[in-house]
């Protein structure tokens, strides 16, 4: 109980630290989801004849005008394996290296400005020096005059460029976790796949969480037939790819078609029925093209194709 009450707290205190709200719904990379084609948000649509089946839609081909479809990936095989690597990712372990990666690199980025700072701070004492010298240099002695002021351009040249360099440098977004995020993941430690599942956990919540630790999913499954390409920007700077292998309504987009329509030929040339072909098929991991254990019937459609 009072391990429940902790989790609430713990829960309450996420919820507070994460930023942006999610809608309702159950599509977890709802509003971070891009397009791995043309890089535009993919917006979260319903379709089916229930209008119950969620799909993820390139938002480009909706704001022009008759522009041609980008793409669109459904969401239900998606969300699930995204969920997989998620909850790998939040496995107690993992969370303590991310955050350990993560100060790493916080420390590197601070210590890049401090070199910045050095450096521009080295270079205003340069331009300084070369002006007091040329402040000191006597009218008559011109040819000195000359070279010292020559000099003294010199180095406001330099200090102006490192001055603009830095600035770009120091620009460029800091490690993009904020201590209050990291505080709050820290906070919830191993609790964070007990959090996910337990039942008072909403969608919603686990938007959140995943928004915790997940900066973008850029989605593409124009990349492979029968496949999902997804990648995933962590919070904490890293990318990681993955492949789904997807469902789908018809064999010429399947995944394993060619490997498939072979393992047919040739068991079906050792005599095999075709139940005995399915049941050898489902033995091997192969799936329908909707992700079903195949019957006698779908080995019959597959030979006659
Ligand atoms: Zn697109």
């Amino acid at each position: 109980m009072a391990n429940q009450a902790q989790l609430a707290s713990n829960q309450s205190r996420y919820l507070k630290a994460a930023r942006g709200v999610p809608r309702k719904g159950q599509a977890l990379p709802q509003g971070i989801a891009l397009c791995g084609r043309c890089g535009a948000h993919m917006g979260l649509h319903y379709s089916g004849p229930a209008g119950d089946f969620p799909v993820y839609k390139c938002v480009s081909s909706q704001r022009e005008e008759g522009a041609a479809r980008c793409q669109e990936v459904r969401a239900l095989g998606l969300d699930a394996e995204i969920e997989l690597v998620v909850l790998k990712a939040l496995e107690p372990d993992k969370i303590a290296l991310a955050v350990a990666a993560l100060e790493q690199l916080e420390q590197e980025d601070a210590a890049v400005r401090h070199q910045w700072q050095l450096r521009v701070e080295r270079a205003r004492y340069e331009a300084e020096r070369a002006q007091r010298q040329f402040d000191a240099v006597e009218p008559e002695n011109r040819l000195v005059a000359r070279s010292l002021e020559r000099h003294w351009g010199e180095t406001l040249r330099q200090l102006e460029q490192l001055e603009q360099a830095a600035q770009a440098q120091l620009r460029q977004q800091p490690v993009a976790l904020t201590a209050e995020n990291r505080r709050a993941i820290l906070d919830l430690g191993e609790d964070l796949p007990a959090l996910w599942h337990a039942p008072s956990t909403t969608p919603a919540d686990r938007k959140h969480l995943l928004r915790l630790i997940v900066n973008e999913v850029i989605l593409d499954q124009t990349r492979a037939r029968g496949k999902v390409w997804f990648q995933i920007n962590w919070q904490t700077g890293a990318i990681t790819q993955h492949w789904l292998v997807r469902h789908v309504r018809a064999y010429p987009e399947h995944a394993e078609i060619e490997m498939l329509q072979e393992r047919v030929r040739i068991l079906n040339a050792e005599q095999k029925l075709d139940a005995e072909t399915a049941a050898a098929l489902n033995e091997e991991g192969f799936q329908t093209a909707r992700g079903y254990p195949f019957s006698g019937n779908i080995i019959w459609i597959l030979r006659k194709r």
